[in-house]
């Protein structure tokens, strides 16, 4: 009894002292409506119970959510549920699978029946018929892939309560005749950073300002993964582990819709339906007619309900990366945008408040409404499924005469990764052991070739396969887009610099990893055998010279980084060679136990090393390289140094690049190095480093730390910047030499015989007819002097306002190697570089340009210089740029022959520039490959730094 008075005691004192502290949400005030409105099974805990407020007025984390499928899966027999992945920050990924438990005890077979009807190859009509007249409707509800776009999630977990626990008729017929799977929050990660923001950052009385701390967050906000990704422009280059578990059970399962739920802005109303032109060409147009269906049935409700919604406007679908590359599959992607309420509420222009418990109900109807309609409409739906999936295979469809052939490469660690990538979308690849003769080739750089032949050894992917339309949205060089939506985006361009295209518009795997490929105009089908990845040779001899990686493959640099820092001396042979018999590509890495006189059984670790990175090591036994070719002793041999990175990174910075650069040091070298608040350069020691990136962005850095970075160059540091902090560096006056184009108008004549000097000097054909002649001759023409156009600077400074509004929003152009640099290393001779509104870099004599934009074709027929802007093509060539996506033929002549990466020594330092971001979506890995030797290599082969401090 006592007791008991002294508990009331303290919480009555309780609630009084935390009055005014307490957490106020007034969503459930301001709505009045009802979510979970059914009659509900008593024996199911409702969601509250895993909840500290009323289910739907704030922001679940994910421990709750996760919390309540574990109760639920024990407290029905109408829900299973599976982890599919794991985040980086190990938290569950599910699947939740909600039928009868007929239904869900049959799930196996109902799996393979899906299969089945995917492949016309094996499967006949009247196998299809039974098929679909067995099968129950499939959906994939998914919410929240962007972790600060928190409603999604908040709906699903009243909508497994809804279909679990609901004892109304219409639920559970819809039930047995369907199987529905939510993935109740695709990006845990993103969502529990968001939810710590709205805690931190919550005050006494609630706030409607959508433009405060609580409603946007902080950098690098809740809508990315742990690495900073954005997971919704991942499901075709799967790089992350969220997307990789998901993708599998989704292409699985092969659902008939996938609902894909996200939030906006928050003044926005609602938008779903079915997406406006650009549409990427390969998504069955049956789809866009039953979007239709699904959308008016949605928007009925919303009228009916007094909510404001729209479809279309800014809504296109050219990128393949989105949710929506399940429609390349025959699944109808459905999308919904809630404007973004955070959890108090905001404030609207029309002087109303919008609680988030509204917001919330609106992707909870939203969901049942759609399932309400596929469960109406779902054998039609899978009529036309087959339809597409016989076409895909017939020989009248548009993928039925072409194939794509990968050439083969010592980048075999590269190829690998790309292979797993399409075979993880039942993508079939085969080889070829001879060489097939094959006629009008297209080549990457657009050219055709009449005869032509297929290498033995290259990777071989016919087109006609059952997911046709995923290969040629991936693998062909250009996606189509109208006339129309062309016409539309220059008329935009020309008027306010504006873009109709919401993403890239290229995304061709090949060029993005920077493997040559070609396209074949038939179905190769004979003589080939399945893909398969070559053996590697894991084993390495005690009693070697010297142990060596080719330099062409990627995990060479991984091999040299990961030797390097276990303090093991390593070097780089920085020309082709042979020894013992085996040929090294110019960049191989090589570790000598001469080099390591004190490190004991120095073949394990390299052994090691090499099995970790499944790499091929050759064990030589002889320094001597035949005739010209290098000797172990000789200046070939360079010894590296071990980096130490430092990531410049917080505010200011874009998260997207600072998350790709920590990503590609974890994941594709997994060394150590530290990630920086940029206010440290100006009072932290960074003698600590050797190595410094600055990805992208506009930091907030003084002239004093500016001064200490360069001073810590000049030092013997590397310093490596990407696009943004490019162009801020360049527009210091007192950094380097490497300038922005609009800068340079004045002073063309000298940046083009420069760049004649680099083009001249590599020309093969050498005019030496007049080497021995005594007398003076006068009529010898320099280079730049056929041409017989010049720009004034008046000139070129208009030409340049006009062909800058017109440039590519994430299109791949052609940049030509400085193939002697060590900074193109594992690199082919034409690089294809995602190029978007970049800064464009000039190099004077001071600096090289290691890349620069535009592929030299020879064209004999040309007999003149031919001036573009301040620069010239030399006679006897033509040149292109745009490889893939869309380039306007006015930012192609504005950005030809500029740099993409270069390089400049400042006094024992050096500065290493990217104009773009090289680690792009960790997709890009052929730009990549460029920052990783310049990340392992830089403070070796390009600095005077003789001590690693
Ligand atoms: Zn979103």
């Amino acid at each position: 009894m006592h007791r008991n008075i002294l508990i009331i005691l303290i919480l009555s004192l309780n609630i009084d002292s935390n009055t005014l502290m307490e957490p106020t949400s007034l969503s459930k005030d301001l709505y009045q409506e009802i979510i979970l409105d059914g009659n509900y099974i008593d024996t199911i805990d409702r969601p509250d119970k895993f909840l500290d407020f009323d289910y739907g007025t704030r922001v679940a984390t994910p421990e709750q959510i996760t919390s309540a499928l574990l109760a639920w899966s024990k407290q029905t027999d109408r829900l299973k549920f599976v982890e599919y992945a794991r985040t980086h920050e190990n938290r569950p990924l599910h699947a939740v699978f909600i039928s009868t438990p007929e239904n869900l005890n049959n799930l196996d077979e109902i799996q393979e029946k899906v299969t089945k009807l995917s492949d016309a190859r094996t499967t006949n009509d009247r196998t299809a018929k039974t098929i679909i007249d067995e099968l129950p409707a499939i959906a994939w509800m998914a919410y929240s892939i962007h972790g600060n776009e928190t409603s999604g999630a908040d709906a699903a977990l009243g909508i497994i309560y809804h279909l679990i626990a609901s004892k109304d008729k219409d639920v559970e017929d819809m039930l047995g005749e369907m199987i529905v799977i939510i993935d109740p929050l695709m990006n845990p990660d993103g969502r529990a950073r968001f939810a710590k923001n709205l805690e931190q950052y919550r005050g006494t009385a609630p706030n409607y300002d959508d433009q405060s701390l609580i409603h946007t967050g902080d950098w690098p906000y809740g809508r990315t993964n742990h690495y900073y990704f954005d997971l919704n422009r991942d499901w075709v280059y799967l790089t992350q582990p969220e997307t990789q578990g998901r993708v599998k059970l989704i292409n699985k399962w092969r659902p008939q819709i996938l609902v894909d739920a996200h939030e906006m802005g928050p003044q926005d109303t609602f938008m779903t339906g079915p997406a406006r032109e650009p549409i990427n060409k390969n998504v069955d147009y049956d789809l866009v007619k039953w979007g239709n269906v699904f959308a008016q049935d949605q928007g009925n409700e919303f009228d009916r309900r007094n909510w404001r919604f729209y479809t279309g406007e800014w809504h296109e679908d050219l990128y393949p990366g989105y949710s929506f590359y399940v429609q390349f599959r025959g699944t109808l992607g459905i999308l919904y945008e809630q404007s973004r309420m955070a959890e108090d509420g905001v404030r609207r222009p029309e002087g109303t408040i919008q609680s988030y418990e509204e917001s919330v109900h609106h992707q909870f109807i939203s969901t049942l409404v759609n399932l309400k309609t596929l469960q109406k409409i779902s054998k039609d739906m899978y009529k036309d499924y087959w339809d597409g999936r016989k076409y895909n295979v017939s020989n009248n469809s548009k993928y039925s005469d072409r194939s794509y052939v990968i050439l083969p490469t010592k980048n075999k660690g590269r190829l690998n990764v790309l292979a797993n990538k399409l075979i993880a979308q039942d993508i079939e690849l085969y080889q070829n052991d001879k060489p097939i003769n094959v006629a009008n080739v297209i080549k990457q750089n657009g050219l055709v070739e009449n005869e032509y032949i297929i290498p033995a050894g290259s990777m071989i992917i016919p087109n006609k396969q059952p997911e046709a339309p995923t290969i040629a949205a991936i693998l062909e060089f250009d996606a189509e887009i109208d006339d129309a939506v062309l016409i539309e985006e220059k008329q935009k361009r020309i008027k306010n610099g504006s873009s109709i295209m919401y993403d890239t518009t290229a995304f061709n795997f090949t060029m993005m990893f920077g493997l040559p490929a070609v396209t074949v105009p038939q179905n190769l089908s004979k003589n080939l055998t399945k893909w398969k990845p070559s053996e590697e040779v894991l084993d390495v001899k005690k009693d070697s010279v010297i142990w060596a990686v080719d330099g062409m493959d990627d995990r060479s640099v991984a091999f040299a980084a990961r030797l390097l820092e276990q303090d093991i001396q390593v070097r780089i042979i920085d020309k082709e060679s042979s020894l013992s018999g085996q040929t090294l590509s110019r960049g191989s890495v090589a570790v000598l136990p001469m080099d390591n006189p004190k490190a004991s059984d120095l073949y394990v670790t390299v052994k090691s090393v090499a099995s970790d990175l499944n790499l091929s090591v050759a064990s030589i036994d002889s320094g001597f390289g035949p005739e010209e070719l290098p000797d172990w002793g000789g200046r070939h041999f360079r010894l590296l140094k071990k980096p130490q990175i430092a990531i410049l990174s917080h505010s200011g910075f874009s998260s997207y690049d600072v998350g790709v650069t920590w990503w590609s040091l974890d994941h594709h070298l997994g060394i150590r190095h530290s990630q920086l608040n940029s206010s440290f350069t100006a009072y932290g020691d960074l003698r600590r480093y050797n190595t410094i990136i600055i990805p992208s962005g506009s930091p907030d850095m003084n002239d004093y730390a500016k001064k200490m970075l360069i001073d810590w160059v000049k030092q013997g540091g590397t310093l490596i910047s990407n696009n943004s902090s490019t162009r801020s560096i360049i527009s210091s006056d007192d950094i380097g030499s490497v300038k922005n184009l609009n800068t340079t108008f004045n002073e063309t004549e000298s940046y083009n015989i420069d760049l004649m000097r680099e083009i001249y000097s590599l020309d093969e054909i050498v005019d030496i007819t007049d080497a021995n002649i005594n007398k003076i001759n006068l009529d010898i023409t320099y280079p730049w002097e056929s041409s017989d156009i010049s720009y004034d600077t008046k000139q070129l400074e208009m030409r340049d306002k006009w062909q800058s509004l017109l440039m590519p929003s994430g299109s791949i152009v052609a940049a030509r190697t400085d193939s002697d640099h060590w900074l193109t290393f594992g690199s082919e001779d034409i690089v294809p570089v995602l190029y978007g509104n970049n800064p464009i870099l000039m190099t004077d004599g001071n600096s090289e340009a290691v890349l620069r934009i535009g592929e030299l074709i020879p064209n004999e027929d040309i007999q003149t210089n031919r001036t573009i802007n301040w620069s010239q093509i030399p006679a006897g060539y033509d040149m292109n740029v745009r490889m893939s996506g869309l380039v306007w033929p006015e930012a192609s002549q504005r950005i030809a022959n500029s740099a993409y990466l270069t390089r400049e020594k400042i006094g024992k330092g050096q500065i290493i520039m990217f104009a773009g971001e090289p680690n792009f979506r960790a997709a890009a890995r052929g730009t990549n490959r460029l920052f990783l030797n310049a990340v392992i290599y830089g403070p070796g082969l390009g600095t005077d730094m003789l001590v690693t401090p």
